[in-house]
């Protein structure tokens, strides 16, 4: 019988865990941390992000600034309005909101921001730290499937973990958390030029979903017994929903988990933690500004 890793009960546990720390701040006080938000042009998916992240900073108690720039913002512009973040004191962490317009450049942008203030640990500081295994803010999504996996107590040490996807902020920072100590996985990654995919998904103790393709993986892919994590997020038109859309991720879960031992849900598994560990990121990095 399937498990479910339930993020969104996860992830308002955390944000009370977090929210009574700050209330024990502000009453000794402290300011509360202060977490802001960049977001360039109007993509509908990015704007339901930021407004996530700025509902989910309220309710921790958490001060939220998003600045808004419009689609024809110049890269000049964006890097202008990070140097004045990384040098504002009351800020303790920001986020500029992937992805940006073609016309400005991603990498530059994201070596702009200070390391210190990176809470989306996307600089190629914070991933060398992180690859040293030094105090660094890791990346929030791979932080929150690490966070699932360790508060529900699943057994990771020795276990056989395939990764589907290389991204900068997805695929390899997961396979190298979850190859560390701690989590001790043995870790295959797979990408786009990956041979025989399916043999090797269906060799995965713990099968990690992150390539952006609405329901790729489907149940012959899958080890009977496994736990399965779905990173995907799509919206797909449904005239049945008030929204005109629903929410469906990389892994097909009405053949898939059957066969799972445990599997996160879309929505309501990663993506909800997904933001409190951008949250728990901000909070760390409030405190490391009032040491
Ligand atoms: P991405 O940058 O598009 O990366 C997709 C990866 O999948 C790439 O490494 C690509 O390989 C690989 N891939 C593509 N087709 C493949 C195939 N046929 N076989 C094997 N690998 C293949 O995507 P991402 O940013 O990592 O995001 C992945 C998904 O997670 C998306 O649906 C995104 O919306 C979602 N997401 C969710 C959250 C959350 O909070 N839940 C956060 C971030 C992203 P190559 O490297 O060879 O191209």
């Amino acid at each position: 019988m399937v498990q479910i890793l339930d993020g969104k009960a996860m992830a308002l546990q955390i944000k009370d865990e977090i929210a009574n720390e700050v209330r024990a701040l502000t009453a000794q006080g402290h300011r509360a941390p202060h977490l802001a938000a960049v977001i360039v042009g109007t993509d509908g998916a990015s704007q339901t992000y930021v407004a996530n992240k700025e509902k989910s900073s309220h309710e921790v108690g958490f001060t939220s600034s998003v600045y808004r720039m419009p689609e024809s913002t110049t890269e000049a512009q964006l890097l202008e309005t990070i140097e004045f973040l990384n040098n504002d004191p009351d800020i303790d962490g920001f986020i500029v909101q992937l992805p940006l317009p073609k016309h400005i450049n991603e990498q530059k942008v994201i070596n702009a921001i200070s390391p210190d203030k990176d809470v989306d640990g996307f600089t190629p500081i914070n991933i060398g730290r992180m690859v040293l295994g030094e105090e660094c803010f890791v990346p929030a999504t791979p932080m929150g499937i690490c966070t699932l996996l360790k508060r529900y107590g699943i057994e990771t040490a020795g276990k056989h973990c395939v990764v589907i996807g290389r991204s900068n902020i997805v695929g390899t920072p997961a396979a190298n958390l979850l190859s560390r100590k701690g989590f001790d996985c043995t870790v295959t990654m797979c990408h786009s030029k990956t041979r025989n995919l399916a043999e090797l998904t269906r060799q995965a103790d713990i099968l990690v979903v992150a390539i952006g393709k609405p329901e790729f993986v489907t149940a012959d892919m899958v080890k009977e017994g496994a736990t399965v994590i779905d990173v995907g997020i799509h919206r797909i038109p449904d005239e049945s929903k008030k929204s005109g859309y629903r929410i469906i991720g990389d892994v097909k879960h009405s053949e898939v988990d059957a066969k799972c031992s445990w599997t996160t849900p879309v929505p309501g598994g990663v993506g909800p933690l997904t933001i409190v560990s951008l949250l728990q990121n901000t909070l760390q990095a409030y405190k490391r500004m009032s040491n």
